[in-house]
């Protein structure tokens, strides 16, 4: 699946919200938020314009999208599945977001950002269950395992050292003597990106 690979915190800045997309840097006085918080491109420090409704939701979904490093088709994809199911649509999108193996990975603070766990998990370094997978988007269920592959625990050691400003919530749960972790339930709205507005995003594709 196709990825972003271009510059990130003009995300930040468009949203005015850290979208912690750049691992360690982010809790430093480096952090473009931090240092102008202004809105990416010329006319960044002109007042804004009343802002129509359309384009609250468009901004929540974006944000979102961007908070998850997904392309649009793939986080409408989400939407579609999520209004499928049985439930409130904006939290099943929401947990189909988390249960995601490179946002698991970036949970248990095995990855600085989700852009480095979606790049750990493509490059092999951990197991699901006993089997190595490699596909980021892969979807987890309470009760799977995931494993730190053993050869490869010194490049997770970094990742983790990275990762020290991060608690692991409390739908997981992460043993330190062999570098697994578990998916102990299905997460809840609380336990989850609370700067996402999940209501926004299902008016906007409802439109
Ligand atoms: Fe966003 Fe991190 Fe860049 Fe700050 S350093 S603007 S939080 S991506």
């Amino acid at each position: 699946m196709a990825n972003y690979h271009g510059p990130v915190c003009r995300f930040c800045r468009r949203e005015g919200a850290k979208l912690y997309l750049k691992g360690e840097r982010c809790y430093t006085p480096k952090c473009a938020i931090e240092r102008r918080a202004v809105p990416p491109g010329q006319h960044g420090m002109a007042r804004r314009r009343k802002v129509s409704d359309y384009g609250v939701q468009l901004r929540a979904k974006q944000k979102a999208r961007r908070t998850y490093g997904l392309l649009e088709r793939q986080f409408r994809r989400y939407f579609e599945m999520a209004e499928r199911q049985p439930g409130v649509t904006g939290l099943n999108l929401l947990r189909h977001l988390e249960l995601r193996l490179d946002n698991v990975v970036y949970r248990l603070g095995l990855g600085a950002s989700r852009k480095q766990a979606r790049q750990l998990v493509s490059h092999r370094h951990f197991e699901v269950n006993g089997r190595t997978v490699n596909v980021p988007a892969y979807q987890l269920k309470p009760g799977d395992v995931l494993k730190v592959r053993a050869a490869d625990s010194a490049v997770i050691a970094v990742a983790r050292d990275a990762s020290q400003a991060r608690t692991v919530p409390s739908w997981l749960a992460f043993n330190d003597s062999d570098q697994s972790g578990k998916l102990l339930t299905l997460p809840e709205r609380e336990e989850m990106e609370s700067g996402v507005e999940e209501q926004l995003i299902v008016e906007f594709y409802s439109r």
